[in-house]
C-alpha cells in the first residue's frame, strides 16, 4: 500500500503544524512521498511566504533594497527549525536563494523557493530523502506541463526512494530555469506524484474537513460530502467551489487513483473522497451539491426562420472567437440563441461584438443583460432520479425568485439554472432547503 500525502501552506505554517504533519505521517507506514507547500498564514493578518517572495521579486525588479524584508522570510524558516529542536543550518540555502533571486534568475524561481525551502526542513525533519522537484517535475518549451516525460523520470527516481519529500508547486523548463504551476499548484504536484508512484490513494491533507454540499458563508453549517466523483467536482469547481486545484484532478484521474481531501488540525475526521466511479447510488442523496457563481451577461439573439439558417450559430461563435471570449453557456430556442458569457471578458469588447453580429447574421435584434447569477446543482444520482429538475425549479419558485435560464447540459448530472444576481443567495438556500432537510 502506498500513499502520497500532500500538505498545503497552512498545514505547514509554524512548528506545531510541521509536528501535527510528521505525527500524521507517522501514523501510517503507508505514507510514503511528501509532497509540501510553503508555509501559508500563521493568523488571518499573516502573509503566505509564497506572497513574501513574489513581493521581493517586485522589488528587485524595481531596484529596491530586500535585506530587511529577506531577514523576515529568514527568520521565519528559521523559527520553524529552532522551535522544532532541530540542528540544521538553513543559513546557506537562504543566502544563495538570496542571491540567485538578485542575479535575475526570474519570478517563478523566486516563487518556487517557497516550497524549495520547507520541503529541505521537512525530509530533514521526518528522515526522508528530498528529491528536488527541478529534476523529475517537467514543463515544455510552450510552458505546458510535460506529462509523458515527468512520469517516466520521476517513477523510476521513485523507486530509488523507500520514502521521499517532494516539494510542490514548480518544475523545469527545457532551458533549466524553474516554472511554476498556477497559484495552489502544489495540489497538481501531489497528484502527479501520486501517479508516478502508482499510489492507492492521494492524500490531500488542509484546514477543511473535505467538500461541504454548499458554500458555508450562505448556508449555515452545511453538511460535508462523503464521496463525489471526478466529474461532480469539475462541475462544482467551475462553479469557484475552491479547496483542490482544479488540474489536480488530471494525472489522478486517469489512473483511477482516488484522492482524499483531510483535515490537518481534525485528523480524525473522514473527509471527502474523490473517486473516479461509485455504486452506491442507494446510500448516496439526490444531490451532491450546489454552487454557483455571479458576474454572468447574457446575449439573445432573436431572428425568425433561424432554426432553418445554415451556418447560423457558427457565424455567432465565430465573432467572439474573434474577439477571444469564451462563451459559457449556449440554451437555444427555435427562432432564438442566448450566449452566456462571463461579464468582465465580455464588456471590454461589447460594442464590437454587438456590431458584428448584426453585420454577420442581420438578426431581428440583440438584447445584451448583465447581472445574471448561474447555479449548478450537481449530483451523480439525479440520473436516475425523477422528478430532480421539478424539484430544483420549484423550490426557486417557491422562494419567489424568477428563473431567467435553464441548461441542464448533456451531462445529466447538474442542473444549472441562471437568476439575477440579487436572488442569488435566496436561490442557493432554496435549493439546498429542497434537497437536504
Ligand atoms: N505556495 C504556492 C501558492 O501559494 C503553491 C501552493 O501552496 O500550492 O500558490
Amino acid at each position: 500500500m502506498v500513499k502520497v500525502v500532500k500538505f498545503g501552506g497552512s498545514s505547514l505554517a509554524d512548528a506545531e503544524h510541521f509536528k501535527q504533519v510528521a505525527s500524521i505521517i507517522k501514523a501510517d507506514p503507508a505514507r510514503k512521498y511528501v509532497v509540501p507547500s510553503a508555509p501559508g498564514k500563521r493568523s488571518k493578518e499573516d502573509t503566505k511566504v509564497t506572497d513574501m517572495l513574489y513581493h521581493c521579486y517586485e522589488m528587485i525588479t524595481a531596484r529596491e533594497n530586500i535585506d530587511e524584508y529577506y531577514d523576515q522570510i529568514k527568520a521565519r524558516y528559521n523559527q520553524i527549525i529552532a522551535e522544532l529542536g532541530m540542528s540544521f543550518d538553513i543559513s546557506g540555502e537562504l543566502e544563495y536563494v538570496k542571491s540567485a533571486m538578485q542575479h535575475s534568475s526570474g519570478r517563478d524561481y523566486a516563487a518556487s523557493r517557497g516550497e524549495y525551502l520547507n520541503g529541505l526542513i521537512l525530509a530533514k525533519y521526518l528522515g526522508y530523502d528530498f528529491i528536488d522537484a527541478e529534476n523529475v517535475i517537467f514543463f515544455k518549451d510552450n510552458g505546458t506541463f510535460d506529462e509523458e516525460k515527468t512520469n517516466v523520470a520521476l517513477t523510476e527516481e521513485l523507486k530509488k526512494h523507500e520514502h521521499a519529500v517532494i516539494p510542490g508547486f514548480y518544475g523545469v523548463m527545457p532551458n533549466g530555469t524553474i516554472k511554476t504551476f498556477s497559484r495552489g499548484g502544489s495540489d497538481i504536484t501531489g497528484s502527479i506524484v501520486a501517479r508516478a508512484a502508482n499510489a492507492d490513494l492521494y492524500e490531500n491533507w488542509t484546514d477543511v474537513s473535505g467538500f461541504m454540499m454548499a458554500d458555508p458563508r450562505i448556508i449555515d453549517d452545511p453538511c460535508s460530502i462523503k464521496t463525489i466523483t471526478y466529474r461532480e467536482l469539475r462541475e462544482l469547481s467551475y462553479m469557484g467551489a475552491t479547496v483542490l486545484h482544479e488540474d489536480a484532478i488530471f494525472p489522478v484521474r486517469y489512473a483511477k487513483i482516488p484522492i482524499n481531501i483531510r483535515n490537518t488540525n481534525r485528523p480524525e475526521d473522514e473527509g471527502t473522497m474523490i473517486v473516479s466511479d461509485t455504486n452506491d447510488y442507494d446510500t448516496q442523496r439526490i444531490i451532491t451539491g450546489v454552487a454557483g457563481k455571479k458576474g454572468f451577461t447574457v446575449i439573445t439573439i432573436e431572428k425568425d426562420m433561424m432554426n432553418s439558417e445554415i451556418g447560423f450559430g457558427r457565424k455567432v461563435l465565430e465573432v467572439l472567437e474573434d474577439n477571444e471570449i469564451s462563451f459559457e453557456h449556449l440554451p437555444s430556442g427555435i427562432d432564438n440563441m442566448s450566449i452566456v458569457v462571463s461579464t468582465t471578458e465580455f464588456e471590454p469588447h461589447k460594442d464590437k461584438v454587438i456590431t458584428s453580429i448584426n453585420r454577420m447574421v442581420r438578426p431581428d435584434s440583440i438584447v445584451v443583460e448583465n447581472g445574471l447569477a448561474l447555479i449548478a446543482t450537481v449530483g451523480r444520482a439525479m440520473i436516475k432520479a425523477k422528478g430532480t429538475a421539478a424539484r430544483v425549479f420549484n423550490s426557486i419558485s417557491g422562494a419567489d425568485v424568477n428563473i431567467r435560464m435553464i441548461d441542464q447540459g448533456s451531462s445529466e448530472i447538474s442542473i444549472i439554472v441562471g437568476v439575477e444576481e440579487h436572488d442569488f443567495d435566496k436561490a442557493l438556500r432554496a435549493i439546498y432547503g429542497e434537497f437536504v432537510k
